[in-house]
């Protein structure tokens, strides 16, 4: 089989590997669709991220879908031929954190296409994936792209938990791409009465009203855009800060009411706070980090019509296309979700 392996910065390759049998309680899936995230973006331009470098050749790709092709023993609630959305959140279901019903947190996560351990823990973009059952989500009803967006779906679906009631509040969504976006589609069926999402690009929020944006604040014809919404202490409840830029986080927190709540997605590296207005205006900083049990909720958001992610599809491209699919993905002018086709 055919997987895609990246060496170091700018060096992938799509290269041959040994399919794997299935084991019991696992199955084999024939890889349907890829999509292509920031993190394997920052794989193939830098090498890694942060302090996470790669020490050696790793097989890329967490969001992804497929069939069912082969059932390990003891596997009884699918079939042959069933469209599975896997998802890559492996944890060991045995340290504190899984114990205590946070596995995101899991001291032994096996996230697929993670440099984060050594030896890494390779990804899932091969034509053959060989999973445990238990990581498939029946995905019936939904196109193969759908299902492979159940992961960055389940990412703001955890978010939005994580920020609390939802039901009626104000939100500020910082940065548009696919997280941003996602966030606005899992804002909104939570319940959230008005959604602002602000972007550098006005690409971005073309697809950010596109998903259900009330307005839009485009900060690079207005760099004070947000100001407005700052007056009278704040007009949001909820700020999505997708950008991990500074500028939008001290922004965003400014536009924030008292008692609002900030809940951080972008990782752009170390940032200043304003700590005073967080102190003075009370408000909730709260990371989000993964996610575990939104998977199976998001492939059922989409299987129910609920949340539509198809306008975030922009590109699809072949395998055989896979180093023209990651110079796409990482022009932000282009794409918003590339994925690839493996079959
Ligand atoms: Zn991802
Ligand atoms: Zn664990």
């Amino acid at each position: 089989m055919k997987a895609i392996i990246i060496h170091t910065a700018k060096d992938l390759r799509v290269e041959e590997r040994t399919v794997e049998k299935p084991g019991p309680g696992e199955v084999e899936i024939r890889l349907a669709a890829g999509g292509i995230c920031g993190s394997d973006l920052h794989y193939y331009n830098h090498g890694g991220f942060g302090t996470v470098r790669l020490k050696e050749p790793m097989i890329l790709g967490h969001e992804v879908s497929g069939h069912v092709a082969a059932l390990g023993e003891g596997v009884s609630d699918l079939a042959i031929g069933d469209l599975v959305a896997v998802s890559p959140s492996r944890p060991c279901g045995a340290c504190d954190y899984c114990l205590k019903g946070l596995p995101n947190h899991c001291f032994n996560m096996r996230f697929y296409g993670s440099a984060m351990p050594f030896p890494h823990v390779q990804g899932a973009f091969r034509e053959r994936l060989v999973a445990k059952a238990s990581q498939c989500v029946k995905a019936e009803g939904l196109s193969v792209g759908e299902a492979a967006m159940a992961e960055p779906l389940s990412v703001t679906l955890h978010a939005t938990r994580r920020s609390g009631e939802m039901l009626g509040k104000r939100v500020l969504v910082t940065g548009c791409g696919p997280i941003g976006t996602l966030s606005i589609l899992a804002a909104r069926r939570a319940g959230a009465a008005e959604i602002v999402a602000a972007d550098l690009s006005g690409r971005a929020l073309g697809f950010a009203r596109a998903v259900g944006a009330d307005r839009t604040v485009n900060l690079s014809e207005d760099r004070d855009g947000l100001v407005p919404f700052s007056e009278n202490k704040g007009t949001f409840d909820v700020l999505y800060e997708c950008s991990g830029a500074q500028l939008a986080l001290v922004a965003g927190i400014q536009a924030l009411r008292p008692r609002g709540v900030i809940v951080q997605l972008g990782l752009g590296g170390e940032m200043a706070l304003p700590m005073m207005a967080i102190t003075a205006k009370e408000l909730d900083l709260r990371g989000s980090f993964r996610f575990h049990e939104e998977f199976a909720t998001a492939v059922k958001l989409m299987q129910g019509g609920l949340i539509d992610v198809k306008p975030l599809i922009t590109h699809t491209l072949p395998l055989g296309e896979a180093l023209k699919a990651f110079e796409i993905a990482s022009d932000k002018g282009q794409s918003m979700k590339t994925q690839i086709a493996f079959a």
